[in-house]
């Protein structure tokens, strides 16, 4: 891709051993909550340029991404070793179709994550418009083990500025931890366990379902919540499911 826009680094935050944030300086124009931009670095004379969804939200002075590595990946592992100050280019737009201007009218906003998947979630979150438009809206983030749950504080802050019309559940497969859900999201879906601890239910006359992250968990929960009646959402078909698959 021809002109990359100049970035930098301000921040790297380390949540786990393979979990990193980092912040970035870069005069990106404007995007929409909820969309990807391209970074890339020259690794060995080869440019290699990955999707990454934003976390932060419009009107943020700084760009933020947030990822895993990946140690077969040429990309993340290079990443996690970035300081502040090294240079690393941007696209100069914003891409993609994980944002609420994309949902039809509903009640209901359900946003279900894996992993990193829960970045551009975050990113609509912090946003006002997200706020207007749903009465309410559950976050389910689903990782492997408890140190894998990353920007807690800043859920806490949301749920606290949103007087409990957000409901968070996190989902942690391979512990046992309490205030959780300790398997995945599909099994808690069959066994009603997630509607439960959300507190409203999940159909197609309410609800718009959000999902983002591990290619596996996305088709498995699209198949139950067809069963439940549920469809794609097409911009010539409306429907109550939006995707965005990370690999
Ligand atoms: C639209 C879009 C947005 C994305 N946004 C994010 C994001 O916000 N955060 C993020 O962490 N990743 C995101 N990804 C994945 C990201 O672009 C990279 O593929 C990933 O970070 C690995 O980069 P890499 O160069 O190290 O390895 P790659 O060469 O990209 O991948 C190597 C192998 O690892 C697999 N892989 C890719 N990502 C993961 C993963 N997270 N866990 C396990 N295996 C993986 C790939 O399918 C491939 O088989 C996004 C992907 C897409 C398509």
């Amino acid at each position: 891709m021809a002109d990359w826009l100049e970035g930098r680094v301000t921040r790297n935050h380390q949540w786990s051993e393979r979990l990193f944030s980092l912040r970035i300086e870069a005069p990106l124009d404007t995007f929409i909550p909820g969309q990807f931009i391209r970074v890339a670095l020259d690794i060995d004379g080869e440019e290699v340029a990955r999707p990454y969804s934003l976390v932060n939200t419009t009107g943020e002075a700084e760009l933020e991404i947030f990822f895993n590595i990946v140690a077969e990946g040429p990309l993340t592992p290079r990443l996690a070793r970035m300081q502040p100050g090294d240079a690393i280019k941007v696209a100069p737009r914003s891409f993609g179709f994980l944002t609420i201007d994309q949902v039809p009218e509903c009640r209901h906003l359900w946003m279900l994550a894996t992993g990193t998947g829960v970045g551009p979630f975050l990113s609509i979150l912090k946003s006002e418009q997200v706020w207007q438009r749903f009465e309410k809206i559950v976050l389910g983030y689903s990782v492997r083990t408890a140190d894998e749950l990353s920007y807690l504080d800043l859920i806490k802050q949301l749920q606290a500025d949103n007087q409990s019309r957000l409901a968070f559940v996190p989902f942690v497969t391979r512990e046992q931890i309490p205030g959780s859900i300790n398997s995945r999201i599909t099994e808690a879906i069959r066994d009603d366990s997630f509607e439960k601890l959300a507190g409203i239910s999940l159909n197609s006359d309410d609800s718009h379902v959000m999902m983002c992250g591990n290619s596996a968990m996305i088709t498995e929960v699209s198949g139950l919540l067809e069963a439940r009646g549920m469809r794609k959402h097409l911009r010539r078909e409306p429907g109550h499911i939006t995707t965005e698959k990370y690999h």
